[in-house]
């Protein structure tokens, strides 16, 4: 079942109606338009497994969205509601977000239809790894032409047994690893992939709150510091939003929305306090210290600055658009806002971050982790020391002038130890994807400032994303 009410349009049509009210602003020919909305092809696979003395027959999808770049990327969802409709949607957004974040990848996503709470460890071993042979034997994964990574109900556990399943597959294939991402460390991760997502929506909230002009067009003042939150979803993409928003930008985590109801409290949650109720309760009902609502939804109805729904798609709808009260709302999830509900917002003044771009940090650092992969190296060794003995160079230099014109002109306490460590794995990859956020910002921004037809956010980021789908298909000659 999906949270779209049936009187809406479906996911997939949603995300189409999005792209055509860009592309009516864009000056593509009627052909090459079709050939970039329509999905390629999605495979449907209906296997069994012999679990617990029984032969239990799963369906799974994969989709390929566009292949004008390969390897075409996207995450591999596990959940009861995975429907084609719903892959196929997933992965024109990944088409979208990776051309616009400049990832260089094709879009793509996948999804396999399974209650995951339902098995033990050892049977999604078995489901999972199976699930990957069909896939894999089909090279619907495979480093060179299409590579998963986590999506809901999926981490780096499935990701590790779909790189060994691969592995066993193609013994000799040197860059084996590459073929999935979101893997654990041990198993060729790279750091810093967990956070990625969550990490994504905090520099894309900071480099909004960078441009005033933006700000005000929330109707809003000032920084980030401060700033009421409601989230929901407190999963892998919205504990860390909230959590790197509440611990390093002074934001106010007011509300939590969970399956079981939501949390409000004036003052702030603690976010940890709550994820580890949630932990050890199986939910957040009993959570002191806060009001419960037992429907959660209603919450996002509540007042704040910022509402970060991070969990399903089509939780805005039509039948709340007209009461949510957040003047900016950045969606973490995929397609948290129908086409439908978008209209109606848009009319009030909301300003929208977008799906593909606020979350597409996951992808971002997906992207690193092929490339680490691919040249079989950990970023950061070749340069660090040498890096770290060029500091010490310019310390020695420094403190040898302070010592010569005296006390006043000595080194801040804390300046030479941070000066002179040489960034290691985690810090280059948050630097790369803190860059990757403000450019692509920057891209959409400048079409909504500069064109007087395009009036929001949403609408810009299809319209540069689409002008570089259409580029590369034209390089390629269509
Ligand atoms: N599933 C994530 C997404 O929707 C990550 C995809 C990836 O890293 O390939 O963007």
């Amino acid at each position: 079942m999906s949270t779209i009410p049936a009187t809406e349009p479906s996911f997939r049509e949603s995300v189409d109606l999005m792209f055509n009210r860009a592309v009516a602003l864009m000056e593509l020919s009627p052909g090459l338009e079709e050939k970039i909305r329509v999905c390629n092809a999605t495979y449907t696979v209906r296997f069994g497994v012999r679990l617990r003395g029984q032969i239990k027959t799963f369906t799974g999808y994969r989709s390929v969205h566009s292949e004008h770049m390969e390897p075409v990327k996207g995450g591999i969802r596990f959940a009861l509601t995975v429907n084609q409709d719903e892959v196929e949607a997933l992965a024109a957004l990944m088409t979208y977000k990776c051309a616009l974040v400049e990832a260089p990848f094709g879009g793509s996503k996948g999804g396999l239809r399974i209650d995951p709470r339902e098995y033990d460890d050892h049977e999604m071993e078995q489901i999972t790894r199976r699930f990957a042979y069909e896939l894999i034997k089909r090279d619907m994964i495979n480093p060179a032409q299409n590579v998963p990574a986590p999506d809901m109900g999926t981490g780096e556990r499935e990701m590790a047994w779909i790189a060994d399943q691969y592995a066993r597959m193609n013994t000799t294939d040197i860059n084996s690893r590459a073929c999935v991402t979101g893997k654990p460390l041990n198993a060729g991760g790279i750091s810093g992939r967990v956070e990625a997502t969550g990490r994504g929506v905090q520099y894309a909230l900071r480099e909004f709150f960078r441009h005033p002009e933006d700000v005000k067009a929330a109707g809003m003042t000032g920084k980030l510091d401060g700033k009421r939150v409601i989230v929901q979803g407190l999963g892998n993409v919205g504990y860390h939003a909230a959590k790197f928003l509440q611990d390093e930008d002074g934001a106010r985590i007011v509300g939590i929305i969970e399956r079981d109801g939501a949390l409000f409290s004036e003052s702030g949650l603690d976010v940890d306090a709550v994820r580890d109720w949630i932990v050890k309760h199986d939910g957040i009902t009993g959570f002191p210290d806060a009001v419960h609502t037992a429907d959660g939804a209603r919450v996002l109805e509540e007042e704040c600055d910022i509402l970060i729904p991070a969990a399903l798609e089509g939780v805005i709808n039509l039948s709340n658009a007209e009461r949510i009260k957040a003047p900016l709302i950045i969606e973490a999830a995929n397609g948290p806002i129908t086409a439908g509900a978008d209209d109606i917002l848009r009319e009030k003044g909301t300003v929208i971050i977008p799906d593909m771009y606020a979350n597409a940090g996951g992808v971002t650092v997906s992207y690193f982790e092929w490339v680490k992969n691919l040249s079989h190296i950990r970023f950061g060794r070749m340069q660090r020391r040498q890096e770290e003995s060029r500091h010490e160079l310019i310390v020695q230099e420094l403190e040898r002038l302070s010592n010569h014109l005296g006390d006043q002109w000595s080194m801040t306490p804390d300046f030479k130890s941070k000066y002179l460590r040489g960034a290691d794995e985690l810090e280059l990859v948050r630097s790369g994807l803190d860059d990757t956020m403000r450019i692509a910002y920057q891209s959409m921004r400048n079409v909504w400032h500069s064109r007087e037809d395009v009036h929001d956010l949403r609408t810009a980021a299809y319209i540069v994303s689409i002008e570089k789908v259409a580029a590369s298909y034209r390089a390629k000659g269509l």
